[in-house]
């Protein structure tokens, strides 16, 4: 964060509780009224404008990740604004974020070199890490206390709904710089989601020749318009060996597979579906990979800071994150926003909570 001036610690208007997302136990949530978190050391105290619920808070209610602790306040991409901070905070009041959601504790090995998404002390609060959202509590709620470090300010002209999208936008990003995509490639995007969206348009605002979208139904008709060209996976054959660049953001072992056989030979495949444990691939042909020379990257998440630079080109408008966000709720009416977006009601693709009335 650039800006840096006094700053005060507390605002007199921050209530004393506040409405929240609330995730009891393993498949049990609600509405709850809660403590307003106090900012600690190197944390500001964000009050939250837009906030989004993801697949990984399905999985999060679904008690799949052993480092969350119930009860939870989940939500991790959202953005706001800063209303106080920790005690060795300096951050200009008011001032617009979005959230990034790896914090790593900034020694190991792993975070020295950047990389704070595989932190060596992942979910130990007392080296600093944090996973928001995951391993502290979120922005499902009216206020987040965050660490400084998930912050970015978000450009001017870039809304709280589209600062929303910092970590998504970074998440997408990564995995294109990872498959060192180059101008006029040809580029395949498997998995029509929010993610999968994101990459497919900053691959044509970083100069691919052509991009395809592989998926299914609905999702992929809607978003016809966003590419050269959209396949059904039933279809996917024919994409065989046809792509520089494939990335996979579709979460199946069928999806890492097509996506391998899509690339042409020499190319790159980067897969970034597939972040929980226990997928398996198989019936795949080694000699395709080895004989193709072909790149198999693996990518997680966001690290090196590079949602910044995602931000810039959503500040840019090289990438359309509003029409991704098919519904809007008050955060009072989570239930019926879970159910719209795990059920995919009406074509979900991403659905907002706003805790702030009129927003
Ligand atoms: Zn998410
Ligand atoms: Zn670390």
């Amino acid at each position: 964060m650039k800006a840096a001036i006094e700053v005060p610690r507390a605002r007199a208007d921050v209530p004393s509780t506040m409405r929240a997302v609330v995730f009891a136990r393993p498949g049990a949530y609600a509405i709850e009224t809660v403590p307003v978190p106090s900012p600690r050391r190197g944390e500001a105290l964000v009050r939250v404008r837009s906030s989004m619920v993801c697949a990984s808070d399905q999985k999060i209610l679904a008690g799949k990740f052993p480092a969350t602790r119930f009860p939870h306040v989940p939500g991790h991409e959202f953005s706001g604004e800063v209303v106080a901070t920790g005690d060795d905070v300096h951050f200009a009041p008011r001032s617009r974020v979005g959230v990034e959601v790896h914090v790593g504790c900034g020694t190991c090995d792993r975070c020295r070199e950047g990389m704070y998404t595989l932190c060596q002390n992942y979910g130990k609060r007392e080296t600093g890490h944090a996973h928001v959202g995951f391993t502290i509590a979120g922005g499902l709620a009216e206020y987040a206390a965050v660490p400084v470090a998930a912050l970015h300010a978000l450009p001017d002209g870039v809304s709280f709904d589209d600062g929303a999208w910092t970590d998504n936008l970074g998440v997408a990003l990564w995995a294109l710089e990872r498959g060192r995509l180059s101008a006029g490639e040809r580029v395949v995007v498997f998995g029509p989601g929010a993610i999968g969206l994101c990459a497919a348009q900053l691959a044509r605002s970083m100069g691919a020749g052509s991009v395809a979208l592989v998926g299914r139904g609905e999702r992929l008709a809607r978003v016809r318009d966003l590419v050269d060209e959209v396949v059904e996976v039933s279809d996917v054959d024919r994409l065989k060996g046809s792509a520089d660049l494939v990335v996979e953001f579709a979460g199946s072992a069928d999806a890492a597979r097509a996506a391998i056989l899509t690339a042409r030979r020499g190319g790159r495949v980067v897969l970034g579906g597939s972040t929980g444990v226990g997928t398996e691939l198989s019936g795949l042909d080694l000699s395709t990979i080895v004989r193709g020379n072909i790149d198999v990257l693996g990518s997680l998440a966001n690290p090196k800071g590079v949602s910044g630079r995602a931000l810039t080109l959503l500040a840019r408008t090289q990438v359309d994150v509003k029409r991704l966000v098919t519904h809007h709720f008050p955060l009072e009416r989570f239930g019926e926003a879970w159910t719209t977006f795990t059920e995919r009601r009406d074509g979900a693709i991403r659905v907002m909570l706003h805790p702030v009335e009129g927003n």
